[in-house]
Order: C-alpha cells, then sequence, then structure tokens
C-alpha cells in the first residue's frame, strides 16, 4: 500500500484560525494513524499578506500542541520549481501568457468574463494563466464528503498560475508541491472547493497523478454564519489568552467535525491517532459551542495537579500576586473555574478590597455581619453563628460572602476567611457596617 503522506499548509498571513487548526489535527491523525508522515508546507507565496512572526507562530503553534512535522518547506524557496511548471504548460498550449493586470481587467469589465483577453494573443512574457478548456466536465471523489463532486470548465476561469514578479499563486504551488511532496491525501478547508476544479486542470496538464482530495464542513457561529474573526475569538492564540489550555482546544476542535465510532468524548492527540477513522467526518457543518469547550477546559484543568496550575495561572494573576497566597487558593477554586483568566473574577478579591453592592446583601445584614465580627474576634468557628442566633444558614453565609468578596458566587467562604486572614477580614466587615 502506498504509503499516507498529508500535509498542513497555512499561510503566515495572520493569526491561525480554530477551523485551520482543525485541519491540522485530521491531517495528522490521518497520516500517523498508518504509520505515514505528517508535513509542514508554509504557503508563502502572497508576499503583499504575509505578517511578520508568521511563520515562526505556525511552527510555535503546531508545536505546541503536539504535532510532529516528519518534512517541512517554505514555498518562497522553490519557486524555481512553480516557474519550469508554469513554463512547461505553456509549451504544452495549456496555459498562456498574460499582460493585463487583474485590476485593470476588473475596471475595464473583463471580471465577469471567465475567458481572458490575452489567452489567444502568443505574449511570451508576462504572467502566466491557465488555459480553461470549453465545456470539458473535471470531477473528483470527495473523501470527506463522500461524494462526487463535478464542474463544467465553463464555469472555471483562466486562472494566473504564476504572477508577472515570478511568484506562484495557490492554485499552482499547491498542485506542484503536493506532487513533488507525494502527498496521498490532501485535506483542506470548505472555502477551497471552488478551486479545485482549476487544480484539477492543472493536474493532468502537467501528468500527475490526482491525490485524494477532502474538503472538510465548516465550523459555523452560534448565531449563525460561518465562524469569522469578526465574530469574537476565533484564533488559537486568542483562546489561549483567555485561558483556555491546549488540551481542552485540542479536544474541542477535534470533534467538531468528526466523531468517534463509540460515544468517548475525551481525548488526547495520541488516542485520536489511535482511533482515527475517515468514515468519523460529519458532513453537515458543527456549531462552535463554547459551552463544550467551557467544559472540556474545565475539565483538563482539574486534571492538573495544584503546582501545575500555579505556573498556568502565572498569566492571569493581579499584579505582585503573592505565590504562597495564589498556592492556597488554587484548591479551593480548582473546580470552579472554566478558564485560567477566571482566577480574576475568582479570587480577585483576595488580592483587592472588593467594593460590596448593599443591594445584595440581606435584610438581617447588619446583625449577620456584627455576629460574624464576634466569632473572627474570638475565634469562634463561623459555624456556630446561624445555629446560636437561630439565623437562616443560607442567608447568614450569604451575607458573609457579599460583604468580603462582593460577589455571590466565589470560593468556600470559610476557607477564605482563613486565606484572607483574621485583621483583612474584620476590617473589610466592619466597612460594610458603618
Ligand atoms: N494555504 C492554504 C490555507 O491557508 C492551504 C489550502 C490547502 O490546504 O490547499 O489554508
Amino acid at each position: 500500500m502506498k504509503k499516507i503522506r498529508t500535509r498542513f499548509a497555512p499561510s503566515p498571513t495572520g493569526s491561525m484560525h480554530i477551523g485551520n487548526l482543525r485541519t491540522a489535527f485530521y491531517a495528522y491523525a490521518l497520516a500517523k494513524h498508518e504509520d505515514g508522515e505528517f508535513i509542514l508546507r508554509v504557503e508563502d507565496t502572497d508576499k503583499k499578506r504575509e505578517v511578520e512572526g508568521g511563520v515562526a507562530d505556525i511552527k510555535d503553534l503546531v508545536t505546541l500542541f503536539g504535532l510532529k512535522w516528519d518534512e517541512f518547506y517554505i514555498q518562497s524557496e522553490r519557486l524555481a520549481l512553480y516557474k519550469k511548471a508554469a513554463e512547461d504548460l505553456v509549451k504544452s498550449g495549456h496555459a498562456f501568457y498574460c499582460q493585463c493586470e487583474a485590476k485593470n481587467a476588473k475596471r475595464e469589465g473583463f471580471s465577469s468574463d471567465k475567458r481572458d483577453r490575452c489567452r489567444d494573443k502568443g505574449l511570451t512574457s508576462g504572467a502566466i494563466k491557465l488555459k480553461v478548456p470549453e465545456n470539458e466536465t473535471v470531477k473528483f471523489r470527495d473523501f470527506v464528503l463522500r461524494e462526487e463532486v463535478s464542474w463544467n470548465t465553463n464555469v472555471v476561469f483562466d486562472a494566473t498560475l504564476l504572477k508577472s514578479d515570478g511568484f506562484p499563486t495557490y492554485h499552482l504551488a499547491v498542485v506542484v508541491d503536493d506532487h513533488d511532496m507525494s502527498i496521498s491525501h490532501v485535506l483542506r478547508g470548505h472555502d477551497w472547493l471552488p478551486s479545485t476544479p482549476i487544480h484539477l486542470l492543472v493536474y493532468k496538464y502537467l501528468g500527475y497523478e490526482v491525490p485524494e482530495i477532502g474538503h472538510l464542513t465548516d465550523i459555523l457561529d452560534p448565531e449563525g454564519g460561518k465562524l469569522s474573526k469578526r465574530k469574537g475569538s476565533t484564533s488559537v492564540r486568542g483562546l489561549l489568552s483567555e485561558g483556555y489550555l491546549p488540551e481542552a482546544i485540542f479536544n474541542f476542535v477535534i470533534l467538531a467535525g468528526w466523531a468517534p465510532k463509540d460515544n468517548r468524548e475525551l481525548f488526547t492527540l495520541e488516542d485520536f491517532v489511535k482511533n482515527f477513522d475517515i468514515s468519523g467526518f460529519q458532513k453537515s457543518n458543527p456549531i462552535f459551542n463554547r459551552e463544550k469547550l467551557d467544559w472540556f477546559n474545565g475539565h483538563y484543568i482539574r486534571q492538573k495537579s495544584d503546582s501545575e496550575l500555579l505556573d498556568l495561572f502565572d498569566r492571569f494573576l493581579p499584579e505582585g500576586a503573592d505565590a504562597v497566597k495564589v498556592k492556597e487558593i488554587i484548591p479551593l477554586i480548582k473546580d470552579r473555574v472554566k478558564k485560567l483568566s477566571d482566577f480574576g473574577p475568582f479570587a480577585g478579591f483576595f488580592f483587592e478590597s472588593p467594593k460590596v453592592d448593599k443591594k445584595l446583601l440581606g435584610k438581617n445584614y447588619r446583625d449577620h455581619l456584627k455576629k460574624a465580627v464576634e466569632a473572627i474576634e474570638k475565634n469562634i468557628s463561623l459555624d456556630r453563628v446561624p445555629e446560636e442566633n437561630s439565623y437562616k444558614i443560607g442567608d447568614f453565609f450569604m451575607d458573609l460572602r457579599v460583604a468580603i468578596t462582593g460577589s455571590r458566587f466565589t470560593p468556600p467562604i470559610n476557607e477564605s476567611v482563613k486565606i484572607l486572614g483574621k485583621e483583612e477580614s474584620l476590617r473589610r466587615l466592619r466597612e460594610v457596617l458603618e
């Protein structure tokens, strides 16, 4: 059997979207399940859109998620290969030189015309474009959608293959590279499906064998439409900086578009590789379900030891937070936080005196807090106060909680008072009583 070789081919044009990361996970698992090879290829031929540090960021993220590439390529270092392929296509009559700039063509009303006006001019320099044949059918079987997709070439435009600056377009570079790198399975986002007929023609005219090609579903926004950068944090870096763990992002993302045979939900990369099967690809578009992501994140946070969490929370701590105190707090909040960034909302009161909204206090709050002050002063357990004064336990502790923390949702209040210390707890209670 032919060796499975897949590739992840991101462009260094901005922050990586979770949809792209998902493609990487699937491509990796597809190869590694069969002991195949996974290739990282940076598609940096659109120099205008490239962002500084983009290549390093791609490598860092792929590494952070544990994907090890067997080979690495960068397209801008391979220009001679694309140029030769484009010239070969001109020689064989399947491509032509063009000297009209795309922008001018649009202004002059050529954009709606699929056929380029230079196509029969016999020019000998300029950009190189594909000479799309009239009225032919191009088709392939999509291994993700599990169906045949076909086009009449009359809807395919004479795509640019090589720009006049010598850089290839995506259409040429992707075909030349997938062939040159012996890629057996191409996996990419659904957005790229309209490009596939162009690629199929290029494969045919260059005499290359067409690999298996599959287009992944789009991840949808819960409010409708495709998940996009405009609609909140969908970039991988964005999620990491919100305090989502890589383990949780991984687990969430692989299940957005793929399902195992059993109902298993928790996967490490290793488990995923072991269980991967292309029949698990879903045909319907998954919805980005934030609650699900939070659930995974909470799960993986709880798997961490307290000392691991001390490191992980580091970026999210209030300025100057004392590590000894943070260590005491972690066991109290570990079961409650969904994101690392929840440290502030849950535990910020340990470091900064809260503003207490008196509307959150019950009608008997003055009695409750006075007795709490007395108990703390005399080192008597707070648990005894409601019983001895016939207070409702819930009401008493809620007033105490609000006065000490400013919030109704906090870590256990008895332990919190202990960590906060006698002096500070009393100071806060007295302040509310003033
Ligand atoms: N460079 C393309 C991207 O950024 C790759 C598409 C493909 O895999 O063919 O998604």
